[in-house]
């Protein structure tokens, strides 16, 4: 019980500390924030902003939900399709140029 309280005491003192080290008004003021999800999720986070969006959470991603789900905002695995295409039909007309050679 000793022991316990002396660590705990050891913590406050290392707290005051550094709260004494913190340089006044540099610091941004830390407060709850609202995390608003695409899906429609919400929960609360400790922030400096007031709100954040976010595209995905623990509520809708694949990892958490064991659901296969494309998480696709940019339109980037289109593009890496349409680039994809393009490289085949490139290694394809090569391939023809060598034939006729
Ligand atoms: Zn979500």
């Amino acid at each position: 019980m000793r022991e316990l309280i002396d660590s705990i005491l050891d913590v406050l003192e290392n707290i005051c500390y550094y709260l004494k080290a913190m340089k006044k008004e540099i610091h941004p003021t830390y407060h709850k924030a609202k995390v608003t999800c695409s899906c429609g999720n919400s929960f609360e986070v400790g922030s400096t902003v007031n709100e954040i969006n976010v595209e995905i959470c623990s509520a809708c991603h694949p990892f958490f939900t064991g659901k296969e789900k494309l998480v696709d905002t940019a339109g980037r695995v289109d593009k890496f399709r349409a680039r994809q295409k393009a490289a085949q039909k490139f290694k394809e007309a090569k391939a023809k140029k060598a034939e006729d050679k």
